[in-house]
């Protein structure tokens, strides 16, 4: 167990996890976690359930989320941290990916129905709930239904990106989405660029007001660990890290990945500044 660690990407039920934020806070406790951040996708829902949580067992809970943008028709993954969760603003944004999301969902069902999978979309509603609507949602559904014997399945056969049943989303230009996060008193660090970002793409990113990366991801090897941190160094940004735990037993659990809480300072004071 790492003295001092700080959590900063972690989902919950409110999304696509498999777990409440007050779970998910209480995961990052019996992980030694000091700081968590609840980065769901796309809504701010669970944040004050986490931070009365956080209250209760003394652990930092910073307010975040983990925003979908587009750089050209790169789709990136924003966190947020330090948002007001109540801020209009911030609230109307999310409301709209929700619509859109779900858009994209029917659009999916649709494309799986063609290709002779005849799930609908009651099965998937019935796995996201409120939840904004994610693929997740949609393998959990191809499950539910026979269709796939797994959720992993699901990505490979048929709604992984640039599989026949992949729609993306609608874009939503970064500069516009990190320009948000600053006028709703929040920071925007870069999700995992290991996974899908080019080093031109984060340039661009650091042109239009980026803060930070998120150096510390289960997805990154040391080398690329090496390489952000030189790339937060070139562009005077923050590093950052988190688990991105969905709960579950698969995958990466709280406490797994994440940064020194030194780094949580940095970032609130950058947050600090554009208030
Ligand atoms: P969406 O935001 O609806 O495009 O869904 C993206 C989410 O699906 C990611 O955050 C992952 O949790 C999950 N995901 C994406 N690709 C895969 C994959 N190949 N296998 C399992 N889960 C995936
Ligand atoms: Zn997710
Ligand atoms: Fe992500
Ligand atoms: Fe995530």
């Amino acid at each position: 167990m790492q003295y001092n660690l700080a959590d900063l990407h972690t989902h919950s039920r409110c999304s696509d996890g498999l777990r409440t934020p007050t779970e998910a806070v209480q995961e990052g406790i019996a992980a030694g976690v000091r700081v968590l951040s609840l980065t769901d996708h796309d809504t701010v829902e669970g944040i004050a359930e986490a931070v009365e949580a956080g209250r209760q067992h003394s652990v930092d809970v910073i307010p975040g989320v983990e925003l979908s943008a587009h750089v050209l028709d790169r789709e990136v993954h924003l966190l947020a941290y330090f948002i007001d969760t109540d801020s209009p603003q911030l609230r109307s944004h999310t409301e709209i990916l929700h619509g859109l999301r779900h858009e994209r969902g029917a659009a999916i069902v649709d494309r799986l129905n063609q290709l002779g999978v005849p799930v609908t979309m009651k099965e998937v509603l019935s796995r996201s709930g409120n939840s904004p609507l994610g693929r997740p949602h949609i393998a959990a559904a191809l499950v539910d239904h026979g269709a796939v014997l797994s959720e992993e399945e699901a990505f490979v056969r048929f709604i992984g990106d640039r599989r026949p049943a992949h729609v993306p989303k609608p874009r939503t230009p970064a500069d516009g989405v990190i320009e948000l996060i600053h006028a709703v008193g929040g920071v925007a660090v870069l999700a995992h660029p290991g996974l899908s970002t080019s080093d031109a793409i984060l340039e661009k990113l650091a042109w239009v007001g980026l803060d930070g990366i998120e150096v510390y991801h289960p997805s990154h090897q040391p080398p690329q660990i090496e390489h952000y941190h030189e790339v937060v160094k070139h562009y005077g940004l923050l590093p950052s890290g988190g688990s991105d735990s969905h709960g579950g037993s698969k995958g990466p659990h709280i406490g797994d990945c994440g940064i020194g809480c030194e780094a949580v300072d940095a970032l609130g004071n950058r947050a600090a500044a554009y208030a």
